[in-house]
């Protein structure tokens, strides 16, 4: 029997109950950013410049800061690298620009970090990958040198396993186990026991060590979804550590983009995240901070953040045959994107603004009254009229030639009117 109860079955009873519940981590300061311990979820990004190459890693650096990028990674792979570290925080600091940088570390992180500390001051997390600090005999020690150099200058780590990097010599042992156990585990499961390990073993030798767990950020990225969500809802009861997570190698374009948002919303939905990176390859020559606008967005369809306003418009169907809605609703997100810099200035929270474009009758005005400004234009053999709605109420028909013209100062309007204080709009939230 169908259960048509407003109660509804008890699957959805939570979905009204507030902010969507989050796992309990310990909180670690990278630089002036906390991360985990009930923090806003970070977003953070990294550099494909040569970071030796001052001049462009500072440039694309504050490109990324400037779209929103609240930690950003940087490659230090060599002795040029490490020593550019420096110039490239002061020369960010000159522009203003004071997001962390964290140094990337693989091989040599410990030689590095040793013979250069000034770029060890610089930066505000160092990324160690356990797979890649050294083989055999060599391993501890210099997994050890550089959390020693961690503490040292109170900086936070990451321990970030990878599988493309993952620890052989532990794979191949928990491998070996396995094949002489009574009920031997898929190759899959014990692969990501092996992931899991590395973080776990790797975060208890750096407490060991003296590194406090306030200092410990940890990740486990994978670039196959389904494997993925399950190494990260296992480390998320397995530890109380901050994770961030990603996507490995998500890819290009759309295909990136889309893999990347299945499997980080589906742990974000768990609770389980306090940093995100969007692993996208850009096309050639292509924007980098795609990364963290897609990080951004992801957090905010979610609901967990606003970073800016957001205009729903619908798809467009066969009653639409003009593109007049189209090029409205292009025209009020650049409209935003264009002011957002003064806005967010002038006007705390508009960043929560939601305007709807919609081309016709059907859905445009039930659309329209959920936005706090919603315009639904006319569709094919409607009347030339198209109603505004303002907080849910119908606030004015524009029509005529300017309808677009007008709307956008009625946007503008809204905007001042609720978020400068001296307006009579309902406060955001409500
Ligand atoms: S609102 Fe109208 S034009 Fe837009 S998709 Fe729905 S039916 Fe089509």
């Amino acid at each position: 029997m169908n259960d048509l109860s407003l109660s509804g079955p008890a699957l959805f009873a939570d979905r009204d109950a507030g902010p969507l519940p989050r796992r309990r981590s310990v909180g670690v300061m990278v630089g002036s950013v906390r991360v985990g311990g009930g923090a806003p979820i970070v977003v953070q990004s990294m550099t494909n410049t040569d970071t030796a190459d001052v001049a462009s890693t500072a440039a694309q650096v504050e490109a990324l800061a400037r779209a929103g990028s609240e930690i950003v990674r940087i490659t230090v792979d060599r002795d040029e690298a490490a020593a550019a570290v420096p110039h490239i925080r002061d020369r960010l600091a000159a522009r203003g620009v004071a997001v962390p940088l964290v140094g990337d570390f693989h091989y040599i992180g410990h030689k590095l970090l040793n013979e250069h500390p000034a770029a060890a001051e610089a930066l505000a997390k160092y990324r160690i990958n356990p797979g890649n600090v050294g083989f055999a005999d060599k391993r501890d020690r210099q997994f050890a040198m550089m959390v020693e150099t961690a503490i040292r200058f109170g900086k936070p780590v990451r321990i970030g396993v990878n599988w493309g990097s993952l620890d052989q010599a532990l794979l191949t042992r928990l491998m070996d186990e396995n094949a002489t156990a009574v009920a031997p585990r898929p190759a899959a499961a014990v692969m990501r026991e092996a992931v899991i390990r590395s973080a776990l073993l790797s975060a208890l030798e750096a407490e060991r060590i003296g590194l406090p767990r306030e200092k410990i950020i940890l990740s486990a990225k994978l670039s196959d979804v389904q494997q993925l969500v399950a190494v990260y809802r296992d480390l998320a009861v397995r530890s109380d550590h901050a994770l961030h997570l990603g996507l490995t190698e998500a890819g290009m374009g759309s295909k990136g983009i889309v893999a990347s948002a299945a499997a980080l919303g589906v742990l974000l939905q768990e609770g389980i995240g306090d940093t995100i990176r969007i692993s996208l390859t850009p096309e050639p020559g292509g924007d980098r901070s795609r990364e963290v606008k897609v990080a951004q967005e992801i957090l905010q369809t979610m609901g967990f953040r606003a970073f800016v306003p957001v205009v729903a418009a619908c798809p467009g169907c066969g009653r639409t045959t003009s593109t007049v809605f189209q090029e409205l609703a292009q025209r009020i997100e650049a409209d935003i994107a264009a002011a957002m810099p003064q806005w967010r200035e002038r006007y705390p929270g508009v960043e929560a603004l939601k305007v709807a474009v919609m081309g016709c009758i059907v859905n445009g005005p039930g659309e329209s009254k959920h936005a706090d400004i919603g315009i639904s234009l006319p569709g094919t053999g409607e009347m030339p009229a198209a109603p505004v709605f303002i907080d849910g109420k119908k606030a004015v028909t524009l029509r005529g030639p300017h309808i677009a013209e007008e709307f956008r100062a009625l946007v503008a309007k809204y905007v001042d009117d609720r978020w400068s204080g001296g307006g009579t709009r309902r406060a955001p939230g409500q």
